[in-house]
């Protein structure tokens, strides 16, 4: 699904998403250290549109 951006995951992960002009996530890194992995579970987990993904499969 596509995203609508309206920066849940951003919310959850600023660590790692910031959002762009339009609310859409841009990754600042595609790894993930081993300290945000839960969070970054998280976030999948709660996009809305199933729009986020760990790369391994969704959590
Ligand atoms: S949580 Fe999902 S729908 Fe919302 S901004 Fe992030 S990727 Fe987009």
């Amino acid at each position: 699904m596509t995203c609508t951006g309206q920066g849940l995951c951003a919310e959850l992960l600023p660590e790692l998403i910031d959002l762009d002009e339009w609310g859409s996530p841009i990754l600042k890194d595609r790894a993930v250290p081993d300290q945000l992995r839960t969070h970054a579970r998280r976030a999948v987990a709660v996009c809305p549109r199933l729009a986020l993904h760990s790369g391994r499969g969704r959590p």
